[in-house]
């Protein structure tokens, strides 16, 4: 039992904590729990706890069902919405085979992986997610057939006296509670829209405190008798719910994104690690943009990127570079605007940091930046400047990562196949579906 084990152990019988709940993550993100009783998290701690992988979406074939749960003590969280009285709690987990090897199915591990890595390179990523999502009255549809937002308000908008004021006060708070830092909170664009963005941590911490963002915002909801959402684009006619990612490298306590002088203060493994994700983008979007709905932000306007470019102070740019804080070197990032709310954040931070760390190793050249409006330029404007699109459908994602060797080598063998099976699965369903669209075009409603 090492030091961390111990303090959880001596602050479960302190606090008297009376369940812990060991949480982990399929493979398109859902989070999974199972709740032990204290007593039985020693013996978690020192053999894992055995359960059936193969009734978890892309975990284990069925012939090599049987998995580990090895608790990550230093995740160690009491979770503040099930009360003071006999506490809750909960720690991350990884996942194991029978005989205690990290398991080729584990989409955190996936993440792991890609950081260990990075850290060969020497580097160490921070990451800091914008995380927008809509805030509906219930979870059924109104009488026009779509969903209602809980207000008419749009961005930065003060609401006086709405619920949402409340939901916010209330989910920043808990949120702090279970030792995750927001640096700003507002209203978005679109009726009942809203956005919390977290403070940067090392992007595995990230990914875990994502799981634990939606969850946080989802009970915040229900308590208040309204529903979270984080469907990439619930309404035709308002912007998505996209997750912009900030993304720097550091070497020690120096930037390594940062050099004074250049052109936007970028340093050349910036500019690599830009150039590795513009490459890569078509290959990894089924991952950042997992379902059919993903596509209708993407191709949807609201400020979605749909081509691969970068620019400066460009918000139609796939990858952005925020504005220079002058003296705060530590602050040179970049900004993945692709990547929506609904990803498994643990694959999704794994293949566009891949995507850069390829970038860097290869020393990809980057095209210029672009301050136009890609969004708005002739399709032979785009043509002439180079700039090819994303992947205009999940249909069209799946293929171009079924055919990419960087994408299988990131994932593994397993991870790769059984997210593909997922994706193609959600597409042969949805392919078969007759939409309202499709009636109303023929029955002259439309
Ligand atoms: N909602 C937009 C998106 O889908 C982003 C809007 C913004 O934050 N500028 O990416
Ligand atoms: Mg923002
Ligand atoms: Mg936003
Ligand atoms: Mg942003």
């Amino acid at each position: 039992m090492d030091r961390q084990q111990e303090f959880v152990l001596r602050t479960i019988e302190e606090r008297d904590v009376r369940f812990v709940r060991l949480w982990f993550t399929d493979v398109v993100g859902t989070l999974k729990s199972v709740a032990l009783a204290p007593a039985e998290v020693e013996a978690a701690f020192l053999e894992g706890l055995g359960f059936d992988g193969s009734s978890i979406e892309g975990l284990s074939r069925i012939y090599e069902s049987d998995m580990l749960l090895q608790p990550d003590p230093s995740t160690f969280q009491i979770l503040p919405w099930r009360g003071t009285e006999e506490p809750t709690s909960r720690m991350y987990c990884d996942i194991l085979t029978p005989d205690g090897e990290p398991s080729a199915s584990d989409t955190r591990g996936v993440l792991k992986r890609t950081l260990q890595k990075a850290s060969g390179m020497g580097f160490t990523c921070y990451t800091s997610p914008e995380i927008e999502f809509y805030l509906l009255k219930s979870n059924k549809v109104g009488p026009a057939g779509v969903p209602e937002p809980v207000d008419f308000g749009g961005y930065f908008d003060h609401t006086p006296g709405g619920v949402v004021q409340d939901f916010r006060r209330r989910a920043v708070s808990t949120l702090e509670e279970v030792g995750i830092s927001v640096e700003f909170s507002h209203h978005e664009t679109g009726p009942g829209q809203n956005e919390i963005d977290l403070r940067h941590a090392d992007a595995l911490q990230t990914a875990d405190n994502i799981q634990t963002f939606r969850t946080v915002v989802k009970e915040v909801a229900i308590s208040q008798g309204i529903y979270a959402t984080f469907m990439p684009k619930p309404f035709t006619e308002h912007a998505g719910s996209g997750m912009h990612t900030h993304f720097s490298l550091f070497e020690g306590d120096t930037n390594a994104f940062f050099e004074a002088g250049s052109e936007y203060q970028l340093s050349k493994t910036a500019r690599h690690f830009i150039a590795g994700v513009l490459k890569h983008a078509p290959e990894f979007t089924s991952v950042t943009n997992q379902y059919i709905n993903s596509y209708k932000r993407l191709w949807g306007g609201g400020e979605a990127p749909s081509y691969l470019s970068w620019g400066h102070n460009n918000r139609s740019a796939l990858v952005r570079v925020p504005l220079y804080k002058p003296n705060k070197m530590q602050s040179a990032r970049i900004e993945y605007r692709g990547i929506d709310s609904a990803a498994n954040p643990y694959l999704a931070y794994a293949v566009i940091l891949a995507a850069g760390l390829k970038g860097i190793e290869e020393e990809y050249p980057l095209s210029p930046a672009e301050s136009e409006d890609i969004a708005a330029m002739t399709s032979s404007e785009r043509r002439a400047l180079g700039y090819s699109a994303l992947p205009s459908s999940l249909d069209e994602a799946i293929r171009i990562t079924e055919d990419s060797e960087f994408m299988a080598e990131i994932l593994g063998e397993q991870v790769f196949e059984q997210f593909l099976r997922n994706k193609r699965d959600n597409w042969k369903e949805y392919r078969a579906q007759v939409t309202p669209y499709e009636l109303h075009k023929d029955l002259g409603i439309l």
